[in-house]
């Protein structure tokens, strides 16, 4: 804790007293432009791989940045996907996994939760598609290459459950929402961005061209034996 707390005194001396004119700009109300949904593990910091600033992005973070289906649980992070959309307007919205993911190791092997961790293995259920697609279409990968290809596949089935959200759909519908899938290198700080050139789960608008944004360049290529591509 001390730690902490010396951390926030550093914040209110050196951050806070040097962008004071943005954080009175930010009391006023906040615009992001983008929703990003990713993992609760440690490791990963939004605002870190994306070098944004406070206000920039709305955060969804959870156990494997899994979305549940609409109507499926009266969840927070339903609520949060119908306020983003909703009240302040996002234009994007990025799922992005991670290497490593404990939720998806959790997930390969789901038996061994039900006794120790029957709240993360009733949680996984929204990722049994997941599960479904690597135990029948990736029979040949085994040790980090599956865990890989399941890290990627849950962060599609992600999108795919983001779909199924009324909100999100019709936005989709007038092309004024773009959703993204990319996945986190925690040990190279590479992101993979899903190509959707190559395949047709991702929306084809390229980051919203009117603030004058490029899609981040490629920092890594692989293609998974499902033919999907990551960038
Ligand atoms: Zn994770």
């Amino acid at each position: 804790m001390r730690k902490l707390l010396k951390g926030v005194h550093q914040f209110q001396t050196h951050y806070f007293s040097t962008h004071r004119e943005m954080f009175e700009q930010l009391s006023q109300g906040q615009h992001p432009r983008m929703l990003f949904i990713t993992c609760s593990d440690s490791r990963v910091d939004p605002n870190l791989i994306t070098q944004t600033e406070p206000g920039e992005l709305f955060i969804i973070r959870n156990v494997g940045n899994i979305i549940p289906p609409y109507g499926a649980l009266k969840s927070g992070e339903g609520a949060a996907i119908e306020y983003a959309i909703e009240a302040l307007g996002v234009k994007h919205i990025i799922v992005c996994g991670h290497s490593h993911c404990g939720a998806i190791k959790g997930l390969l092997q789901l038996g061994n939760l039900t006794e120790q961790m029957p709240l993360v293995y009733d949680w996984l259920k929204y990722a049994e598609a997941t599960r479904r697609i690597i135990k029948e279409h990736y029979k040949d990968y085994e040790g980090e290459a599956l865990l890989n290809a399941a890290i990627e596949e849950n962060v599609l089935t992600q999108l795919e459950n983001l779909r199924t959200y009324p909100a999100v759909h019709s936005k989709l519908y007038s092309r004024e929402l773009d959703l993204h899938a990319w996945v986190y290198k925690i040990e190279t700080g590479g992101v993979f961005v899903y190509s959707a050139e190559r395949c047709s789960i991702q929306s084809k608008h390229d980051l919203d061209e009117s603030d004058e944004r490029e899609e981040p360049a490629p920092t890594h290529y692989s293609v998974n034996s499902n033919g999907k591509t990551y960038v």
